[in-house]
């Protein structure tokens, strides 16, 4: 049945603009077919979304077509912006993102000397605030990728090993304290939005909204980055983060009890396997100090082709990564699994073999064929915090106007 009725209009904003924002409708007459609405009240709603200064609806003929010109919707390019930010291993990084998935130029800086939570998130609110201070668009939130657990509601941070920050540290409320001391300047919305969540969390919703993950009904992002594994799974287009955030821990799956030992004080562990010192250590090298090593990691994965240790290591390291996938597939039956980071590289080295040791293990012929695809949003963490910024206004786009 179709829904016409002018008041209608307003609940479909949210939906409407997240198929703007996620380019599933750039045109109303696609609008109109995916809401499942008459053209009117299509009409009506990306004239709203146009007026809250949020999309653009372009009307001019875009040639050589016949009869009535589709208007054309985009992103508004001057429209707001949120904050966005990532905590690794290796430093900080900033960015300005406006819908759409579109970050600005980010600003990455090093670690500072001590990494203290107040003072890296005081680094990270001060370098936010001056993006959106020099900016001409408005600053509507922030958000921040962390690489450790983090529990919901209350937002603390466990086992955040790359800084020795105490485990269960109020990330959450830290972050939004340095937030609310910023000079963000004026005309930014009081109190100023702020949330935070894990990092590989964030690059899997960026997927699902914007990359390799588009389409997907069960996602699996299995990604190693600088140190450890992480993983996350989109369920019909939201986050499945478990009963407090701590869902898809998948670095601590066994590939090999006799394994390399981890952190968590067991054996054989995907994050002590199949990260870039596991590579490595498969290919008895020893990585150049002086540079970052995730880097020097993607290096020796992409020169398998003409270096035999190198494609030992890659092999190696894929076959205990394809125990763990075709683990994971076993229990949560996906329909595409996006590789990223490291595991990207690994994925381009040897893509048969990870595809026959993930079917070989898979109960069901069915589910051991999931395509295994690799990531393509360039800065996923960063465009997952912007995610998690825009959250709210994507839910209720009038708040734009309130705030
Ligand atoms: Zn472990």
């Amino acid at each position: 049945m179709r829904r016409s009725a002018p008041d209608r209009g307003r609940t479909l904003l949210g939906p409407a603009l997240a198929l703007i924002h996620t380019g599933r409708a750039p045109t109303r007459s696609a609008l109109t077919s995916a809401l499942d609405v008459t053209r009117a009240t299509a009409g009506a709603v990306s004239g709203e979304l146009e007026a809250l200064g949020l999309i653009t609806v372009d009307s001019s003929p875009a040639g050589g077509g016949r009869g009535r010109p589709s208007h054309r919707l985009a992103i508004d390019p001057a429209g707001p912006v949120v904050i966005a930010a990532q905590i690794h291993a290796d430093g900080l990084s900033v960015a300005l993102a406006g819908l759409g998935g579109r970050l600005e130029q980010p600003v990455h800086l090093p670690l500072p000397g001590a990494t203290d939570p107040v003072r890296l998130l005081r680094a990270v609110a001060r370098t936010g605030a001056e993006l959106a201070r020099a900016s001409s668009r408005r600053c509507l939130g922030s958000a921040l990728a962390l690489p450790n657990p983090v529990t919901e509601p209350d937002g603390t941070a466990l086992a955040a090993l790359h800084f020795a920050w105490p485990s269960g540290t109020p990330v959450a409320d830290l972050f939004a304290e340095q937030m609310r001391k910023a000079d963000l300047g004026p005309g930014v919305p009081r109190p100023f939005p702020s949330a935070v969540a894990n990092d590989a969390n964030l690059a899997a919703l960026a997927e699902h909204r914007h990359g390799a993950g588009r389409g997907a009904r069960h996602l699996l992002l299995v990604t190693s980055g600088h140190r450890g594994v992480g993983g996350a799974l989109v369920i019909d287009g939201r986050l499945h983060t478990g009963s407090a955030g701590l869902a898809l821990e998948v670095g601590h799956l066994t590939v090999d009890p006799q394994g390399r030992p981890c952190q968590c004080g067991n054996r054989g562990c995907l994050n002590a396997e199949t990260d870039p010192d596991a590579l490595f250590a498969a290919a008895g090298r020893t990585p150049d100090p002086e540079r970052p090593l995730f880097a020097q990691a993607r290096e020796l994965a992409g020169s398998a082709a003409e270096d035999p240790d190198a494609l030992a290591a890659v092999e190696r390291v894929v076959d205990r990564l394809g125990l763990g996938l075709a683990g994971m597939v076993n229990i949560l039956n996906p329909d595409r699994i996006v590789l990223s980071g490291l595991h990207r590289d690994l994925l381009a080295a040897a893509p048969e073999r990870l595809a026959s040791v993930v079917a070989d293990r898979c109960l069901w012929g069915r589910s051991g064929r999931v395509p295994i695809v690799p990531a393509e949003v360039g800065h996923a963490g960063l465009v997952g915090a912007a995610e998690l910024a825009w959250e709210p206004y994507l839910h209720d786009p009038q708040a734009v106007a309130a705030s």
